[in-house]
């Protein structure tokens, strides 16, 4: 039983906060602590039957966290925030002796660009003071890392190739929205295209290469390379990997939109004066776009999200794809939530469980597939995401000289 600090009351974090009210046995008290403290007031009274205890943090100050860490005392903070707050926070751990995990790498909000090295600096300072920190644990990164290493486990003596495969197939009905936090989604999408080949980091122009994917119960799907954060760790600790890239698809009307607003530079980070005031376009934008939780009631459709590889085992070519399929009423049913938010926020609950019951205990700084993955990927199908893994899958958009 721990007392444990969820920082953040967004999309995500509501998802989580549902998962974790629902086990009173292994968390008898939560503090839901974000920048807006009526959010925080509303998931306690919608969880009566869990202790949930709301209060207002600036994350970005960490001697505030420090305070509310001093004033509770939990084991765990979950960071559901947003990347800006990954360093603060953990530096609030550190200083108070709570573990930490968060569902997205730190990237400084003035460069675009997710890099796990600020994190990973950390690695010392926490193995030092015996606290542990899990890096990426929502979906993608997160149970995509987990079924990396479940795959070079049990699956292959090496894997060559990897691609991630990311489809919304679902419908919300909106002429434009995104399915998470609107910076953040903009910031990854409109960033280059980068992948790995051969020990390097291959950058492209942003949505410039694309391949039609099939996914299971969806069909084929158009999708786009883009840089995702779990490839940069993927490759470091399975350095057989010889090519590590991420797909996601768009419909033609989300692009459409977001070309436009490229092009008139809504999605710019800078501040631009406007009479006299300071305003960042994309924070402006997001102001006007629907917030990625108001979504659920109204979304309807598949997503689906995996892992395809390719390697050798037994000293023969193997394929693999691993993946999770489930729709967006689902979510809602369980959750109140789209099915993207509950994706995301399903695995922290479940990390939050393994690390204070200690089947993933291990002081220093961990990406998920340092970590074992069978806790986790045995508690997902009960959690609400069910999985399947299929061998010697046809893989028939990989173009693999081989
Ligand atoms: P939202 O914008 O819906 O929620 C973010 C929450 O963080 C809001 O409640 C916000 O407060 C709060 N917050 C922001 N800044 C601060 C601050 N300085 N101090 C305290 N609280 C703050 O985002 P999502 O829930 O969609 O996303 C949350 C995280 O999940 C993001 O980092 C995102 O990248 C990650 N994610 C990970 C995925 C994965 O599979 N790994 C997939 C999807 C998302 P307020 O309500 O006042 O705005």
């Amino acid at each position: 039983m721990a007392r444990i600090v969820v920082v953040g009351a967004g999309a995500v974090a509501q998802v989580t906060v549902c998962k974790l009210a629902r086990r009173p046995d292994l968390f008898p008290e939560i503090v839901v602590a974000s920048r807006t403290f009526s959010k925080c007031q509303r998931l306690a009274e919608r969880y009566p039957q869990a202790r949930i205890i709301p209060e207002a943090l600036d994350a970005d100050n960490t001697a505030a966290t420090v305070a509310l860490l001093r004033k509770y005392k939990p084991e765990l903070l979950l960071n559901l925030a947003l990347p800006y707050q990954d360093l603060p926070l953990m530096d609030a751990c550190l200083e108070a002796g709570v573990h930490y995990l968060d569902t997205a790498s730190y990237e400084p909000p003035e460069t675009p660009l997710y890099e796990y090295r600020y994190q990973w600096a950390y690695h010392e300072r926490y193995a030092q003071a015996g606290l542990m920190a899990v890096l990426g644990i929502g979906f993608d990164p997160g149970v995509t890392n987990a079924f990396v290493a479940y795959a070079a486990k049990h699956l292959f003596d090496e894997i060559h190739y990897l691609d991630i495969v990311d489809c919304n197939a679902g419908s919300h009905g909106r002429p434009f929205a995104t399915n998470f936090n609107l910076e953040i989604n903009l910031r990854e999408i409109t960033q280059p295209g980068r992948y790995y080949e051969d020990g390097r980091l291959v950058e492209v122009p942003p949505l410039s290469i694309s391949q039609e994917v099939r996914f299971p119960e969806i069909g084929v799907r158009k999708a786009y390379l883009i840089f995702h954060e779990e490839l940069e760790s993927l490759v470091k600790h399975f350095p057989t990997i010889r090519r590590a890239r991420f797909w996601m698809t768009f419909s033609e009307s989300y692009l459409m939109h977001l070309k436009a607003f490229m092009n008139v530079g809504l999605t710019r980070i800078d501040p631009i004066d406007y009479e006299g005031h300071p305003v960042v376009p994309i924070k402006f934008l997001q102001k006007l776009l629907p917030d990625p939780a108001s979504l659920a009631p109204d979304y309807k459709g598949w997503v689906s999200i995996g892992v395809q590889l390719r390697g050798i085992y037994q000293g023969k070519p193997r394929t693999a794809y691993i993946y999770t399929n489930i729709r967006h009423e689902w979510a809602y049913q369980d959750c109140g939530s789209q099915a993207i938010a509950y994706t995301a926020g399903v695995p922290p609950a479940i990390a939050a469980e393994l690390m204070i019951s200690g089947l993933w205990k291990r002081p220093g700084v961990w990406n998920v597939e340092q970590l074992p993955p069978e806790p986790l990927l045995e508690r997902l199908p009960a959690a609400g995401l069910p999985w399947k893994v299929v061998v010697d899958y046809p893989l028939d958009f990989i173009d693999v000289p081989e």
